[in-house]
């Protein structure tokens, strides 16, 4: 059987890698680029940085700004517009996973019309929408290396999961220097996404040959800098490390899938606007301690290249270790529970079936070692509270 593999056709990986911004947008021969980011990295000057580089190379760029954290139908309106009536070339997506996957979604509304719904998985989006060369801040999701955007809709709070290769950016520039400012939270939240992306990618029932090498790459690298950079965020070689991990983590469940964790994540962030990162860092540990009997092996490998198992350990003893250190980051890395996050008891038990139906509908679930039911899921749910 064969694994069809699909990556970024340029990476540019380490310290000044998004100088190279100018370079790569001439080599690509376009003139016209529109940068996606948020409002931080203006105030960050990376926008700045990002269209001195450009204009070194004689390069006009125009910003579109108005991006938020986890994207939604609404948010991304004005720039599907500028696209539309603009004659960009390519689009730079400049930021964390939220501006990427703007941009991303930007790119093939802008040159396709539609909603995006229209663009939602099952369907695949095969189509190439405008390229883009994505420059990530956040280490983190990993977009700059999948081929999937995650925009919610504003009309249900439905977080759309979008699929397919005009999703994947064409150049990735992978600057680990860009992610010293990320403040200890977000370094935390995006830290335990990326971890949960290899972990998630290793056990899916779509791992292959190709993704499990990045999946055990990427924990190798995640696992013991996590702490390094949540309590110094000026720690250079755990940065430098961390970004490495996600983008190979991203690459890892881009060629497999990620499971039941981001099936039951989406929800809680689109009903409660609990930021990605942290709300799969609430399910991290319930979520693995219901999947463990159906991929011991898999699990305690996990734990081996997460280096807190040793070879030696049987499976039934590293996943012990594994469990007990995902309750330890979890509390080391202050992660809230529901209720601490301020979510109220009533409105997150209100809609548990909604919560199962849309995880369900994601298509996740169906990939986790251990396939739930609806009620299986609310049972989930009711144990993070
Ligand atoms: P984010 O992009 O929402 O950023 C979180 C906050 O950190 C924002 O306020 C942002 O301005 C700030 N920030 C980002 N970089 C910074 C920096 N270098 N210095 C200081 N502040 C910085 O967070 P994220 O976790 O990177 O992305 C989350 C989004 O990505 C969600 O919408 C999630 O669904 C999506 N996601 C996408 C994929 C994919 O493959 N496309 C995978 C996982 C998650």
């Amino acid at each position: 059987m064969s694994t069809q593999i699909i990556l970024p056709r340029i990476l540019e990986i380490g310290a000044g890698a998004s100088r190279k911004i100018g370079a790569m947008v001439k080599d690509m021969n376009c003139q016209r680029p529109l940068i996606v980011t948020d409002k931080i990295m203006l105030q960050l000057g990376y926008v700045e940085r990002v269209r001195d580089d450009l204009s070194a190379m004689n390069i006009d760029s125009d910003v579109f700004d108005e991006t938020v954290p986890e994207p939604t139908t609404r948010s991304i309106e004005a720039g599907v517009e500028l696209v539309k009536n603009g004659q960009y070339d390519v689009i730079i997506g400049l930021g964390g996973g939220s501006p990427i996957d703007s941009a991303k979604a930007i790119s093939i509304l802008g040159k396709y019309g539609g909603q995006m719904r229209d663009y939602k998985f099952p369907r695949l989006v095969t189509e190439p929408g405008l390229p883009i060369i994505a420059i990530p801040t956040t280490a983190g999701t990993g977009s700059e290396a999948t081929r999937v955007t995650v925009i919610t809709d504003d009309t249900n709070d439905e977080k759309m999961l979008c699929v397919g290769i005009g999703f994947m950016p064409t150049v990735a520039l992978v600057d680990y220097e860009l992610t010293l400012s990320v403040p200890a939270r977000t370094t935390a939240d995006t830290g335990i996404d990326a971890l949960t992306h290899a972990l998630e990618a290793y056990v899916s029932k779509k791992a292959n040959a190709f993704s499990d090498i990045q999946a055990v790459a990427a924990m190798k690298l995640l696992a013991p800098n996590l702490r390094r950079v949540f309590n110094n965020g000026q720690d250079r070689e755990a940065r430098e490390a961390m970004m490495l991990g996600s983008t190979l983590a991203g690459i890892a469940f881009s060629n497999a899938s990620v499971a039941l964790v981001h099936g039951m994540s989406r929800p809680i962030g689109a009903f409660y606007h609990v930021p990605h990162g942290l709300s799969n860092a609430m399910l991290l540990p319930a979520v693995t301690e219901y999947s463990i009997p159906a991929a011991e092996h898999r699990y305690a490998n996990a734990a081996r290249a997460m280096g807190i198992a040793q070879a030696s350990d049987s499976d039934a003893s590293a996943n012990q270790r594994l469990m007990a250190e995902l309750y330890a980051i979890n509390r080391e890395l202050e992660v809230p529970t529901p209720a601490e996050f301020g979510i109220s008891r009533s409105q997150f038990f209100a809609n548990l079936s909604i919560k199962a139906d849309q995880a369900l509908a994601s298509g996740s679930p169906a990939n986790n070692p251990r396939v739930p039911s609806a009620d299986d899921i609310i049972e989930i749910y009711k144990q993070l509270w």
